[in-house]
């Protein structure tokens, strides 16, 4: 019963959002949908009290208002699976209540055509009854067709509901992935960074934070080309990769800058571990598939930040970054700790 009351609610709920799509123009995407659910739901007060001040002053909901909203209100594309997948409940307790009265309606049109049949082996003053349940039969089958393609359409529904879920969850794990390397992106190492920071604070644990910068790239890209420096990335990501424990992260920053988060590790284990970085990598051969030419080695420059208590994430990236200017300042193929860096200066 109360997950026939919940899925009211939620048709409920569905309904004032779309209607209230429809009324602002507002296109019906999966992101603006889930705007409009929250708010129709009320489930989170601030978004509700932001939106409700749009309304209230006219303000018009076009694409970059939404985007701003979607941006500052909607955390992560976690959310519209979430509420694609609440809705796919709902469609799918609909179709299993539509079947049960279904089933219902074969019942009772079966029960009326056996009664009127009673009716006919009766005497002339019951014609006009007869008549009676014969159009009280024809509405009821009537009605059971009805109800027959309601159900097929719901059921189409919840399968395009389904696949749009199956597509988001794709696309989502895509949009947190480089595609060259396949490690996480920028996007991705912002989130994981962002709850790192939460759980260091929570647990009082230490957090580092490392920046890469492969050495010289231009160069290597000039003498080589390009697509083999892609290889060249794509083979450094995966170096990188293998010399982290689980729960550490690597995150390709951008170009042909990568960082690390390291969780638990404070900065002379983070230091090692950046030292192992530079050790492997610059052992790592690098040959030509093509030609079998062999080509030396590539090497990486890394800084090393550990996390303050309270401080604001940029401000350890920031520090990272100097320690990593300071590596390459000192000769590159090395790793410089943010304390080394004050020492050195
Ligand atoms: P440094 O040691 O000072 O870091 O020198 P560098 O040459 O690595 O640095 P610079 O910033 O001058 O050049 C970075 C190069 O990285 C230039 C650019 O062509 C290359 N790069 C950035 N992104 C990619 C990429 O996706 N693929 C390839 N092949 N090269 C890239
Ligand atoms: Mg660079
Ligand atoms: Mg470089």
């Amino acid at each position: 019963m109360a997950a026939f009351e919940s899925t009211a609610q939620a048709a409920e709920y569905a309904m004032l959002a779309f209607k209230k799509m429809h009324e602002l123009k507002i296109p019906a995407t999966p992101e603006n949908y889930t705007i409009w659910y929250k708010w129709a739901a009320k489930s989170d007060v601030e978004l509700v009290h932001f939106i409700d001040h749009l309304l209230e002053t006219g303000e018009e909901f076009d694409e970059n208002c939404c985007e701003t909203i979607y941006h500052n209100y909607i955390e992560h594309d976690e959310q519209i699976i979430q509420a694609n997948h609440k809705l796919e409940t709902t469609l799918q307790l609909i179709v299993q209540s539509l079947d049960g009265a279904d089933a219902k309606t074969e019942d009772y049109a079966d029960a009326l055509v056996d009664f009127n049949r009673t009716l006919s082996t009766l005497d002339e003053d019951h014609i006009e009854l007869s008549k009676m349940v014969s159009s009280l039969t024809q509405k009821t089958v009537e009605f059971a067709k009805q109800n027959k393609e309601l159900q097929e359409t719901v059921q189409q529904s919840h399968k395009e509901m389904k696949e749009l879920r199956e597509n988001l969850e794709a696309a989502r794990e895509s949009a947190l992935t480089d595609a060259l390397t396949g490690i996480a992106n920028r996007k991705s190492f912002e989130q994981i960074l962002n709850n790192a920071q939460h759980e260091c604070e929570e647990k009082q644990q230490p957090l580092c934070l490392m920046m890469l910068d492969i050495d010289h790239f231009k160069k290597f890209n000039d003498t080589h080309g390009h697509r083999f420096g892609d290889k060249v990335l794509q083979l450094v990501a995966k170096t990188i990769q293998s010399c982290l424990e689980e729960g550490e992260t690597v995150a390709r920053y951008g170009g042909e800058e990568f960082s690390v988060i390291a969780p638990n590790l404070d900065l002379k284990r983070a230091k090692k571990l950046a030292d192992r970085i530079c050790r492997t990598i610059a052992a790592q051969e690098i040959v030509k598939k093509s030609t079998s030419e062999r080509i030396g080695s590539v090497t990486i420059s890394i800084g090393v930040g550990q996390y303050r208590p309270n401080e604001a994430l940029g401000d350890l990236v920031q520090r990272a970054d100097m320690a990593l200017y300071s590596a390459k300042d000192q000769g590159r193929n090395r790793a410089v700790t943010e304390e080394e860096m004050a020492k050195a200066a």
